[in-house]
């Protein structure tokens, strides 16, 4: 067919479109009823009657590599001085005593408003690293996986894409430590968190729109053996699922990995897992060159959450070297201090610049605009982390898309080269991102999603009571 003849219905006319190869003109975006991506057309010959226009210049969709929904409700609650040495230990203490309280009810609403704040900031897909499961007593609900399906249930309702990682959480610490009481709520063996997994499956099949995969904690919440079976039983369901991992947030667990286990955290996983491209090595911040270099290597993708290991005094990742030895890396909002992927990029280039006293430290020889080059590498291993079919408008992935406001002050009258730079890096006002797609729904119409009054009244509520 050309692109005269076919349907209109699920069509799109873009004056310019972020394609693979950059920004080119009179885009066509045609998608199909299951909202996948059928035919990207640049310099299309004329626009098709009928053919809706999009208001602005349009991007892919940004995926979120990294969110632990409940702690959205906490944002803005842990800065202050609580003692002498506050650091992310109290921190997580803090967070504990969150996580106790909430309830399947407040779950589902803290997580349709932080999906909503999400689609709004251009996040299109989230994968979501689910750790509480469980009664505040520590059995188990009626349904083994109620708390996780209320969060799969409210990115369904939100129209964000979804990979749901139920979390392996067994141990308190290295050398397999029992269990603290602050953490019952979390804890399982792989037999009980592979079942929890099933019976969601059940509820909410995988889709165009949602896949699944796990979450083993942390190497300090795992065993070798319990990270081997939980890997073997995935792959006798879902073979080639992603899986996701806390490395290396804190010096800490740096320390007591070296300690008990005798090797560095990333040197101990990649020496005794095939870790690749299915992996995402979430804070994998505490590298030396030799696990930068080895990471780098596996194609497993570093999952780096600026805004948040800021907030939590984590460190700075070695972005630059790891970014010469071609490493894959990709942003997530995880705690929610910001959810704006804007901020997690122009706080990674931040970063270098302050450590190294230079500019554009991110930037290449093939990719001299730090924003374009950050953008385009975020959206390939964001779409790696989250194993579905998104990250670019290209036939075959998500029809998953933002429209920018042209007229927007931090880009109105500068050439197209220039706009991700005005995006990325100007933080001027309300946000230039107008319109937001998922599956070819316009989710987020002119900066307002299409449910926000009703879920930010019930975040409200939930918010209330969690703080009562
Ligand atoms: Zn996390």
């Amino acid at each position: 067919m050309t692109e005269s003849t076919r349907t209109s219905k699920h069509a799109l006319f873009a004056d310019y479109a972020w394609l693979p190869d950059g920004w080119r003109r009179n885009v066509l975006l045609e998608w199909d009823a299951d909202g996948t991506l059928t035919h990207v057309t640049p310099d299309a010959s004329a626009r098709m009657a009928g053919v809706p226009r999009a208001a602005g210049p349009v991007l892919p969709g940004m995926p979120n590599l990294h969110s632990h929904a409940f702690q959205r409700a906490m944002a803005g609650l842990t800065e202050y001085r609580a003692n002498a040495t506050d650091n992310f230990w109290s921190w997580r203490d803090l967070m504990y005593r969150f996580a106790a309280k909430i309830t399947p009810q407040g779950l589902a609403a803290v997580a349709q408003w932080l999906y909503i704040e999400m689609l709004k900031a251009g996040y299109t897909s989230v994968c979501e690293f689910h750790y509480v499961h469980h009664m505040p007593d520590g059995n188990r609900y009626a349904n083994a996986a109620e708390l996780a399906g209320q969060v799969v249930e409210a990115a369904r309702t939100s129209g964000i894409g979804m990979t749901m990682l139920p979390v392996l959480y067994q141990y308190s610490g290295f050398g397999a430590r029992a269990p603290n009481a602050d953490q019952r709520r979390f804890i399982n063996t792989p037999e009980s968190l592979l079942d929890l997994l099933g019976k969601l499956r059940d509820a909410y099949p995988e889709s165009a729109a949602r896949r699944y995969g796990v979450a083993p904690h942390s190497l300090r919440a795992v065993s070798e053996t319990s990270l081997r079976s939980l890997l073997d039983g995935l792959d006798q369901d879902l073979p080639g699922a992603p899986v996701h991992i806390h490395i290396a947030e804190q010096t800490a667990e740096v320390d007591a990995c070296l300690e008990i286990e005798g090797a560095r955290p990333v040197q101990w996983l990649l020496d005794r897992f095939a870790v690749d491209s299915r992996w995402c090595l979430v804070h994998a911040t505490h590298v030396d060159a030799q696990e930068t270099r080895d990471l780098a290597k596996s194609g497993a993708v570093a999952g780096l959450c600026l805004t948040t290991e800021a907030n939590l005094g984590d460190g700075i990742f070695p972005a630059h070297t790891y970014l010469d030895e071609q490493g894959r890396f990709g942003v997530g909002s995880d705690s929610h201090i910001g959810v704006d992927w804007r901020a997690e990029l122009r706080l990674l280039e931040y970063g270098q610049r302050l450590v190294r006293r230079q500019r554009n430290v991110l930037a290449s020889a093939e990719a001299p605009f730090v924003a374009d080059r950050l953008f385009g590498a975020a959206l390939d291993g964001g779409a790696h982390a989250t194993g579905r079919a998104v990250g670019a408008l290209r036939a075959g992935q998500r029809a998953d898309w933002l429209v920018l406001d042209a007229e927007h002050a931090s880009i109105a009258e500068h050439a197209p080269d220039a706009w991700l730079s005005g995006v990325v890096f100007c933080e001027h006002g309300e946000t230039p991102i107008r319109d937001v797609y998922t599956g070819g729904v316009k989710v987020v119409d002119n900066r307002r999603h299409r449910d926000e009054e009703r879920a930010y009244a019930q975040y409200r509520v939930a918010l209330a009571e969690l703080l009562r």
